[in-house]
């Protein structure tokens, strides 16, 4: 799950990495309070989307009054943001982040990321802030310095002091780039985030570091341990269609034919896509259950394709293997069935771990259903039954 910057900021503040002080606005009016209470002479307003590259979009303004910080605002509120990380379609800027504005001397990145080849935590840093670390990696990597870290352990202090060393920071500076570089891997491990990046993180000219902007992604299977993050979910900026996955534990994907999936798994949801035209139908969508979906979320992944007014006759592709029981899927149908109308033909193929389970559940309910043998099968009979001639 990403975080919005003035979301990152106040947690990131927590583990003594400092921050401007600053403010969320929903409005243009309150916008103009906001930088009205905090000092100036020069704040920044900046569009709180869950992505970056906001400067180069123009979403991030430095003015010189409150009266223009609610000009700003009004400018950025409302709009469409495209950059290269929000996709075409770019996100709605809902609210506006007010802040202080810090007299940069030097601009600086700090990264704490999964090295996957590893599987370690891995803390980056480079001289090179300000700019995308992307175009850093692929002109000048050796301007990228590299420290591993051991998640229940802190960041070695020496290793820290090398690193502040590296980036040319010394005296106070350097100190305080530890105690930040330390602070930052402790955020890491605490609140089971995927990413932190503060870029740029500012050297001020009186020789302060300031994180100036914070992206920060949790880990979404870690948040049950953080109730209180968990309540970051949903807030504006969020993709609909991630939202319903993170709420019911399902991908769906709306499509232009008239035949519903319900299958375990991606791979094998594009194969039982594949498979239904190949025989001569279109998909109404791409369903894909991930292994660890409850009953209580297949019942709602089978109720939205039921409810797909397009939806003629729906296929469901089961196979059992690793955590996905066939008896689970069978159990989350029926819960939907009992709970909701099943108004078109539904065909079954369970193959694989509690196949014989699964299709004994669906034969002792009410539920009627067609059976199928394997895929082929199953497609031939849904296509079919979607033509009424079944
Ligand atoms: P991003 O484009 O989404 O990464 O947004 P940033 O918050 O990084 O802002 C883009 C750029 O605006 C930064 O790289 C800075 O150069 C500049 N910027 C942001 N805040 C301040 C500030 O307080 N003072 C100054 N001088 N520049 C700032
Ligand atoms: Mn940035």
């Amino acid at each position: 799950m990403d975080l919005n910057e003035y979301q990152a900021k106040e947690l990131l503040a927590r583990f003594d990495v400092p921050v401007p002080r600053g403010e969320v606005a929903a409005s243009a009016a309150e916008a103009e309070q906001v930088a009205s209470r905090l000092e100036g002479p020069v704040w920044v307003v900046k569009a709180q989307i869950r992505a970056g590259d906001r400067g180069r979009a123009g979403g991030v303004k430095l003015v010189r009054s409150p009266g223009e910080a609610g000009k700003a605002a009004a400018g950025l509120l409302d709009r469409i943001l495209v950059t290269p990380q929000t996709g075409p379609a770019g996100m709605r800027v809902a609210r506006v982040y007010v802040e202080q504005a810090v007299e940069v001397a030097r601009e600086l990145y700090l990264g704490v990321v999964v090295d996957r080849t590893l599987g370690r935590v891995m803390l980056m840093a480079s001289t090179a802030g300000g700019t995308r670390i992307e175009e850093v990696a692929a002109d000048a990597p050796e301007r990228i310095l590299r420290v591993h870290v051991d998640t229940d352990q802190a960041l070695d202090e020496a290793q820290a002091r090398e690193l502040a060393a590296q980036l040319e920071l010394e005296g106070a500076a350097a100190e305080a780039a530890v105690r930040l570089m330390r602070g930052a891997c402790r955020a890491f491990a605490e609140l089971d985030a995927s990413l932190i990046e503060i870029n740029p993180l500012a050297l001020t000219g009186t020789g302060e570091l300031v994180a100036l902007d914070v992206k920060m992604s949790l880990d979404e299977n870690a948040l049950s341990r953080h109730p209180e993050l968990d309540a970051l979910r949903g807030h504006d900026g969020d993709d609909p269609r991630r939202l319903e996955r993170e709420r019911h534990g399902f991908n769906y994907v709306k499509l232009d034919g008239d035949i519903g999936c319900v299958v375990t798994g991606a791979g094998l949801a594009l194969a039982t896509m594949d498979m239904i035209k190949l025989v001569g139908g279109e998909p109404a969508d791409f369903l894909d259950l991930p292994p660890t979906a409850t009953r209580v979320q297949v019942a709602a992944a089978f109720r939205r394709v039921l409810e797909d007014a397009d939806v003629r006759a729906v296929l469901v592709n089961a196979v059992g293997g690793g955590m996905t029981r066939c008896d689970i899927i069978a159990d989350g149908l029926t819960t939907a069935a009992r709970e909701v109308r099943v108004r078109v033909p539904v065909v079954v193929r369970f193959t694989g771990t509690s196949r014989d389970m699964g299709i004994m559940l669906l034969q002792n309910s009410r539920f009627a259903f067609v059976p199928a043998y394997d895929l082929e099968d199953a497609a031939r009979k849904v296509v079919k039954a979607a033509r009424g001639t079944s």
